[in-house]
């Protein structure tokens, strides 16, 4: 990626293509927004293709594209990743957001619980970074952000799946940074707490007010004040940031 100061300001990812797995609602949507808005080209990945592509349409600027991709499936991953170089160029920004939930308490849960939430959410993350990574390696240069969560950090009762998933994004994340910061690839992860979002919908008021009692600046997040980090690490400001997982749940995981 070009250094700082070489682009037009507020359009720091100008020329960059973008994939953000999951990009067709929630988190991943305000992503995708954040993005087109630096400028970059945005793939949008989603099992449900024409909701990828209809986000796609939506957004600022031109040359986005959604595809539907199953990101467990490691083929699909592949020609996602292939589908955006014809399209453009080489991705060199991979937002791997895709992730799921399949609570319950340990003893009831079932293997397809265990195995398609870490399919999904660890492995989904794995196929789509093992699908850019050498297009990133070889023009020595890249940003994957992983949007992991604080669950991964503290666990929850009743999520212990989707906390192992997510524990497990953190060492994925140190170990891709490690093993490609020699050709300037960086790979961090964003650590949401409680977002508003299909995932958080069926919270009941009761939970909600619980819950804000345990965040000290007391509200849910809203998908915006995960995007704008995103857009920062996957950026040309954070060119010296790699291996981190940064939190963004309003002080709940202090
Ligand atoms: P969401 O509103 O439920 O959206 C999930 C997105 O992922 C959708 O675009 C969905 O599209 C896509 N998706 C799900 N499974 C997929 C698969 N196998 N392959 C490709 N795409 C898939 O979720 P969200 O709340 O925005 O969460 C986004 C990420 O943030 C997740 O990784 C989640 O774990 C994390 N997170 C969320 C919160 C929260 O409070 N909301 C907190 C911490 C972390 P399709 O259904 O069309 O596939």
């Amino acid at each position: 990626m070009s250094g700082v100061g070489t682009r037009r300001a507020g359009r720091e990812l100008a020329g960059e293509v973008a994939i953000v797995t999951g990009g067709s609602r929630g988190i991943g949507l305000a992503v995708a927004h954040a993005l087109a808005r630096g400028g970059a080209h945005v793939v949008i990945a989603a099992r449900n293709g024409e909701g990828a592509a209809a986000a796609a349409a939506e957004l600022e600027g031109e040359g986005h594209s959604g595809y539907a991709c199953d990101v467990a499936d490691p083929a699909a991953c592949r020609a996602v990743a292939a589908a955006a170089q014809r399209a453009q160029k080489p991705a060199s920004i991979l937002v791997n957001n895709a992730g799921i939930t399949r609570d319950g308490i340990l003893v009831r849960l079932r293997d397809d619980d265990w195995s398609q939430v870490l399919d999904t959410n660890l492995k989904g993350a794995f196929n789509m970074i093992r699908a850019v990574a050498r297009g990133m390696m070889k023009r020595r240069g890249g940003s994957i952000v992983n949007v992991s969560s604080v669950i991964g950090l503290i666990g929850n009762a009743g999520q212990v799946n989707y906390a192992a998933s997510k524990a497990g994004i953190h060492g994925l994340t140190k170990a891709v940074a490690k093993e490609l910061a020699s050709r300037n690839v960086r790979c961090n992860a964003v650590a949401p707490g409680f977002v508003k979002t299909d995932m958080t919908a069926e919270l009941g008021d009761s939970q909600v007010a619980e819950l804000k009692g345990r965040i000290p600046l007391a509200r849910l997040g809203e998908p915006d004040d995960v995007a704008g980090l995103v857009r920062f690490l996957a950026g040309p400001e954070a060119r010296y940031i790699t291996g981190q997982i940064i939190a963004v749940d309003g002080g709940m995981a202090m």
